[in-house]
């Protein structure tokens, strides 16, 4: 069991692939430190990803199997269209039946994966998986998040007709045994689906975690994931801050998710605010990973002078088709991880012009992938903030990114000179995997012990771990709309009403 939480690609080039070195979305979050793997989309030829994996002796080998939850940003077909092959794989084939014996139905256990996604992937399953004529072994959910005014695109829970009456749905729609019956999120009123998974700090893993989701905004609806640490221990002034993530889908401006990620639950208020770039973006909890699209890049002739990765195109040009087709450039990307103060910054959904990197490369062609690499790299650093200490990250196919626990926030007389004596000093800390350089700089409105004053130890004090799970989200035995839990939080800062923005 690790402390450090690993997210693996498995998938990072755009819609225009699969490509020979990149396969379409999707990528696995470690974010229990257990064995349990949560998965963020899963396009066509995820489950050979699993069995493609290089051997990679820092990194146990990552197995399907251990997929207990899949995060489904949007139904564009580069992000989805793997479900199906994936369940089939890991659900297992049922067992030949027993004569004389009527087994239990598959879905009589509880389901093996979770399925989260926008209106349309329930529906789209329970088809492929009536018409594909699968079975399993064991069972799957599908929880739909829905958007303002959405219904679900099939009730959770359709049964057949009755004997010798016609049914009065078509047979497509109705739950199969292997299905468990899911949940329908409708948004809060900020637009937003918080704690639709919420896990305590439990037995079998070191920490728990929350995800919450909102709208981004693409061509067609889209969402963000946002994981949150939750630590073992009740948060004091002096605790290590928790970890969040912060995943996105496909988009032309995350913005609106902006207000979620900054809505902390209420016990973090009593880590001191920071401004870990200086660059008056406060956070309590800084971001710790955004992952970001980067689907089109202009790269200059210093770059690619021969055009290899398009004729004719110009920064103008490339900036403004991007956008139209709701993509991102990695320096849009470098802005939003500026705007919410990211420490860290990779880029995935790659466009098919730009080849990964490759071991069978070599020489000319090889310095050219990496320089495309590079340069991608060095636009999305351009629009991110200069203070940061670690690189945007353009990802591969099976790049892993580690991110350890951050560290506590050292106390004053642990700063000892070489006689001895206590320093008074802002305390800061760094974090070894950024190669020891990043530090965490108090805000001003910090007082003198570094710590922000009159702001009591308030909810996480008294050894009350500030209980925000949602246990009524957890049964499967019901399919109401929930409205979601925004009491749990208390997010004041202003929000802008994503809804106006799409219009
Ligand atoms: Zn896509
Ligand atoms: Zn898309």
């Amino acid at each position: 069991m690790s402390n450090n939480m690993t997210v693996t690609f498995l998938g990072t080039t755009s819609g225009g692939g699969p490509t020979e070195t990149r396969n379409c979305s999707s990528l696995v979050v470690d974010a229990l430190g257990n064995s349990s793997l949560w998965m963020v989309d899963c396009a066509e030829g995820t489950v050979r990803q699993f069995e493609g994996q290089p051997y990679r002796p820092a990194y146990p080998r990552l197995r399907a199997s251990q997929v207990s939850k899949i995060f489904i940003t949007h139904m564009h077909a580069d992000h989805c269209m793997g479900t199906l092959t994936f369940l089939r794989t890991v659900l297992g084939i049922p067992k030949p039946k027993l004569p004389g014996t009527t087994p239990n139905p598959p879905n009589s256990l509880p389901p093996r994966v979770e399925i989260f996604g926008p209106r349309g992937i329930r529906r789209m399953l329970r088809m492929l998986w009536h018409m594909t004529h699968t079975h399993s072994e064991h069972p799957y959910v599908v929880h739909e998040l829905l958007f303002p005014g959405e219904q679900p695109s099939v009730a959770a829970d359709v049964q057949p007709g009755e004997d010798g009456q016609e049914a009065a749905v078509d047979d497509m729609d109705v739950r199969g045994e292997s299905e468990c019956v899911g949940q329908d999120y409708s948004c809060d009123e900020a637009g937003f689906w918080r704690g639709i998974v919420d896990i305590s700090p439990g037995a079998g893993h070191h920490w728990g975690a929350v995800v919450d989701a909102g709208p981004i905004l693409h061509r067609d609806p889209c969402i963000g994931y946002v994981v949150r640490e939750i630590p073992r221990t009740p948060l004091t002034a002096d605790s290590p801050t928790p970890r969040k993530l912060v995943i996105l889908g496909d988009t032309y401006d995350p913005s609106p998710l902006i207000p979620l990620i900054h809505a902390d639950p209420p016990d973090t208020a009593v880590l001191p605010e920071l401004d870990p770039f200086g660059n008056g973006v406060p956070a309590r909890v800084p971001v710790t990973l955004l992952v970001h699209e980067a689907t089109d890049a202009y790269l200059p002739p210093r770059v690619d002078p021969n055009q290899r990765t398009g004729r004719n195109r110009t920064k103008e040009s490339v900036d403004a088709k991007t956008r139209e087709r709701g993509h991102s450039t990695p320096g849009m990307a470098g802005a939003f991880a500026r705007a919410i103060a990211a420490e860290r910054l990779v880029l995935n959904h790659i466009g098919a012009r730009f080849p990964a990197p490759n071991m069978n490369y070599q020489g000319a062609q090889a310095r050219f992938r990496q320089e495309c690499m590079r340069e991608i790299e060095r636009q999305a650093a351009e629009g991110w903030s200069q203070n940061r200490s670690a690189q945007p990250q353009a990802a591969w196919d099976y790049l892993s990114v580690e991110l350890p626990p951050n560290r506590p926030p050292q106390r004053e007389m642990e700063h000892v000179d070489e006689a001895g004596r206590g320093q008074e000093r802002i305390p800061e800390y760094e974090d070894a995997a950024y190669g020891g350089d990043r530090k965490r700089r108090a805000t001003s409105s910090v007082g003198g012990d570094g710590r922000r004053n009159g702001h009591g130890h308030a909810s996480g004090s008294g050894g009350g771990h500030t209980q925000w799970s949602s246990g009524s989200r957890r049964g499967y035995g019901s399919h109401a709309a929930s409205a979601g839990s925004a009491s749990r939080y208390e997010d004041k800062r202003p929000r802008k009403d994503w809804r106006e923005r799409d219009r």
